[in-house]
């Protein structure tokens, strides 16, 4: 017996997810130096707060990560 494929080709549309039910585009900051990370927050200049923060507290870390969450959308058309 020969195992048969069944291929279907579609194409995919993949863009950032706008809909108004989308999930939030999300910002977070993290030390380059200890891993420690900011609250994640819906505004970017809180997270760029809790960096003026943190290194006020660590003074020899200097080195920092934006996390940026967007929402993404696939579908294929029929
Ligand atoms: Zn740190």
């Amino acid at each position: 017996m020969n195992p048969r494929a069944v291929v279907c080709h579609k194409e995919w549309t993949l863009q950032p997810d706008r809909e108004p039910d989308a999930a939030p585009i999300t910002y977070a900051m993290q030390c380059g130096v200890c891993d420690e990370s900011s609250p994640t927050c819906t505004d970017f200049a809180e997270p760029q707060g809790w960096v003026f923060e943190h290194g006020s507290r660590n003074p020899s870390h200097h080195t920092y990560r934006e996390i940026i969450t967007r929402p993404w959308r696939a579908w294929w058309r029929p």
